[in-house]
């Protein structure tokens, strides 16, 4: 795939997100990126919640397009992601980590995006110090950083990137000071330059979204073919009734719309009886 060989591909990142990047980018597609450092917390920081999907491509595809004409190239990325409980399964912390791909030239976006469950995302009210060193461990503290702030949210003191415990020890004394009934709570830094982890995910999203880029579209040619959606449905191998298991893989373009179903890459075509609903209800 030449279409961006030796091209230059602007990255809007705050956060150091090409050390993740610049590699699948260069060994893929034999392209450079071009980082711009631009303060996108205006765009909103995590939230603590899973975003609807549009908001979050929204908001990835407004900060690409700050980076490009900041930069003037007519190529860039972006990417985004909220962290919170699983829909379905909420003691269960997941990630929705969206990376975006947009080229003037061709009027191309190409979206990618995976749901991580890979993610030490966690919050917690200290209510006394015996907590404390339990959940930094379950957090990964100190290569993972961590957020500080007073309970009482409107108090407004946020210490964050607190990767030492000097400097966690001092946050926690300085929000107990500050907050009305003394009482702290701590968040996981999910900014990707204090959380390797983070990082890790969106080298993985890097190296999908190269490979969808290598591939052209074969109805239109475009770069971008690639997975978009599973069907559940794999028939039980005692029973046939439909599993949730992915029966099909759903390829496609989002340049022109062309969609193939196939089966799955894997091969499989009937689903363990203890994943069926009839025979382990
Ligand atoms: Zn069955
Ligand atoms: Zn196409």
């Amino acid at each position: 795939m030449q279409a961006y060989f030796s091209r230059k591909i602007c990255l809007t990142t705050r956060h150091g997100k090409h050390r993740a990047l610049a590699l699948p980018f260069r060994l893929g597609l034999g392209a450079e990126l071009h980082v711009c450092d631009l303060d996108t917390d205006q765009l909103g920081t995590f939230s603590g919640e899973i975003h609807r999907m549009h908001e979050a491509l929204e908001t990835c595809r407004i900060k690409a397009r700050m980076g490009m004409s900041a930069s003037g190239l007519p190529i860039g990325i972006a990417s985004e992601a909220s962290f919170g409980p699983h829909p379905a399964m909420p003691m269960l912390a997941v990630g929705q980590e969206l990376l975006i791909f947009l080229d003037l030239e061709r009027d191309l976006c190409v979206l990618e995006q995976r749901l991580e469950w890979r993610t030490n995302y966690s919050q917690t009210l200290l209510e006394s110090d015996d907590q404390l060193a339990p959940w930094l461990a379950q957090v990964k503290f100190p290569s993972h950083s961590v957020i500080a702030r007073p309970a009482t949210a409107q108090v407004g003191v946020l210490l964050k990137g607190l990767n030492t415990n000097e400097s966690l020890a001092d946050a926690i004394s300085l929000c107990r000071a500050a907050d009305p009934d003394g009482r702290v709570w701590l968040e996981t830094d999910m900014r990707a330059h204090c959380n390797p982890t983070r990082m890790r995910s969106i080298r993985r999203l890097g190296i999908s979204l190269v490979h969808r880029l290598r591939s052209p579209c074969p109805e239109c040619g475009s770069p971008g073919w690639g997975l978009l959606e599973t069907k559940p449905g794999l028939p039980c191998s005692d029973c046939g009734t439909a599993t949730e298991l992915t029966l099909s893989e759903i390829w496609g373009c989002q340049q022109c719309g062309a969609r193939r179903a196939q089966p799955r890459r894997d091969g499989r075509l009937q689903a363990d009886p203890g994943q069926c609903p009839w025979c382990n209800p």
